[in-house]
């Protein structure tokens, strides 16, 4: 049972007394039927603090900020996905499964041999489940979420220029991750995945950022489009020794 409430990304600080967003209000006062004097935990903006439920405004649940308490830290390196658009929720699971192993930032594209649409009036849903796998995974600070109508376009929404540092996973390239990583100097401070859909890269999808990433392979089993970005996301945490 969660006892952790988001209260968005303003600066707050212990004493301050503030209203949880409308979602968040409703799950603590009607699901969880909180009551004032309860003790809860509220994150936002990174930080994260014990709180006390001090009142009701409207729908809205006001809360007292106590101490700070200590939140986990993210990865090292930090990794932004640029992920398809896939049927049958595997966005949504992407999304839960990317913000549970660390990921900063999702750019959701429509890939050339995907037929799943996705469109703007999906996004607040995409966000409310990473916001929500925060909550369960403990993590305080929620990963960006962006849509882009190509994979072009995601890595431009990425800002990465280092095509060293832009992994594009290809399951018909020699080179493995794991010898692309350690051939960087240095630790980066991001890198960013790009995987495709189920029916795999367009070639022109592929030519058309072929200067702006590396191609790189998770080994010789062709992966799901909801498994490989999974499988990089665990083998960068294990790379930068976060595992
Ligand atoms: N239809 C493609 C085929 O049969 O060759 C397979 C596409 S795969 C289901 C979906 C995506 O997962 C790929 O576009 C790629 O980004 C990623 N992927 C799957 N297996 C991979 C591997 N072994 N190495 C790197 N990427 C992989």
């Amino acid at each position: 049972v969660s006892t952790r409430y988001y209260y968005g990304e303003a600066v707050a600080n212990a004493g301050d007394v503030i209203s949880l967003p409308a979602e968040e209000s409703r799950h603590l006062l009607k699901t969880m039927r909180g009551r004032t004097g309860d003790r809860i935990v509220v994150f936002g903006a990174g930080r994260q603090f014990s709180a006390e439920l001090t009142g009701v405004d409207g729908s809205l649940a006001v809360v007292t900020l106590m101490d700070p308490v200590p939140a986990s830290a993210p990865p090292s390196v930090a990794m932004a996905f640029a992920i398809p658009w896939i049927k049958g929720g595997k966005t949504e699971f992407l999304i839960q499964k990317l913000t549970e192993i660390g990921a900063s930032e999702m750019i959701i594209f429509q890939a050339r041999r995907e037929v799943a649409r996705g469109d703007d009036s999906k996004l607040d849903r995409l966000v409310r489940v990473a916001l929500e796998a925060c909550k369960q995974c403990e993590r305080i600070d929620v990963p960006t979420i962006k849509l882009a109508s190509s994979l072009s376009k995601a890595i431009d929404a990425s800002g990465m220029i280092l095509p060293a540092q832009t992994f594009l996973l290809h399951e018909r390239t020699e080179v493995l991750l794991g010898s692309a990583y350690n051939s960087l100097h240095g630790r980066p401070a991001k890198v960013l995945f790009a995987s495709g859909p189920e029916g795999g890269w367009h070639p022109e999808e592929v030519e058309e950022v072929q200067s702006r990433v590396t191609l790189v392979s998770l080994g010789p089993r062709i992966l799901k489009a909801e498994t490989a970005p999974l499988v990089a996301a665990s083998a960068m945490l294990a790379f930068s020794g976060d595992l």
